[in-house]
């Protein structure tokens, strides 16, 4: 049984490319998941600065309306001035306007206060509201750019998958059962090239034996790592 060293270099260049073109077709739905979680995120918090506006909203609707009714109460207790049976009770409605005139006053300056911080509110959530459509915009285009690479990953994907084919089958029958046992487990990662003295995947020196045995083009695998050992192109036997 020999294996030319250009054949198991040919192998490990498909196994490559295949891994980086799985990883780059596993890269797209990964980029539009983050995209949808972030969206997401964006508009709960956009749907929480809502909430906070209209509590504020109510909140100031409340005293604008405590507001009305205490100004109206004034106004009852001005007509009731008119109708004062003594100097005491006219003079007490008077001190009781002043006191509600007063506690008006501070009301009054509530409610300024919680219109400011209405309008606060209201940009904050205008503010979210953009966030969440610029970012909308944004997954729509990584959608677009995905699907538009899927399609083209996925042709490569079956082009190279029906290279690997064509190269697996040039492999010496009774050593494919052994070589689809290693790869099924570790992809590309199951081959490596002769690094120097040493193999390419894990760094463990070759015993001469190993050496020779490559020279003999008879597969070799590394003692330490297992992987499925190749020599380099300038190391060819006869180049
Ligand atoms: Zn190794």
């Amino acid at each position: 049984m020999s294996i030319s060293p250009d054949a198991l270099r040919e192998l490990h260049r498909i196994h490559r490319q295949l891994t980086d073109l799985r990883g780059r077709l596993a890269r797209g739905p990964k980029q539009i998941q983050a995209g949808e979680a972030n969206l997401q995120r964006l508009e709960q918090e956009h749907a929480n600065k809502k909430g906070i506006l209209t509590s504020a909203r109510v909140a100031s609707d409340e005293k604008q309306l405590q507001l009305k009714q205490r100004e109206d109460k004034i106004s009852d207790r001005q007509a009731q001035l008119n109708t004062a049976a003594s100097n005491k009770e006219y003079q007490a409605i008077k001190e009781q306007i002043a006191a509600d005139e007063q506690a008006n006053s501070v009301l009054a300056d509530e409610i300024l206060e919680a219109l400011e911080k209405l309008d606060e509110l209201e940009a904050d959530v205008n503010t979210a509201a953009d966030v969440v459509a610029k970012s909308k915009d944004e997954l729509e285009k990584v959608q677009q750019k995905v699907s538009k690479e899927q399609s083209g990953l996925e042709s490569e994907l079956a082009r190279v998958s029906d290279e690997l084919s064509q190269a697996e089958a040039k492999l010496p029958a009774d050593f494919r059962t052994e070589y689809q046992r290693i790869v099924s487990k570790r992809g590309e990662e199951a081959l490596a090239p002769v690094d120097g003295e040493t193999c390419g995947g894990c760094y463990t020196t070759l015993l001469p034996q190993m050496y020779n045995d490559l020279l003999m083009e008879k597969p070799v695998f590394c003692k330490s790592c297992g992987c499925l050992l190749y020599l380099p192109e300038d190391r060819n036997v006869g180049a």
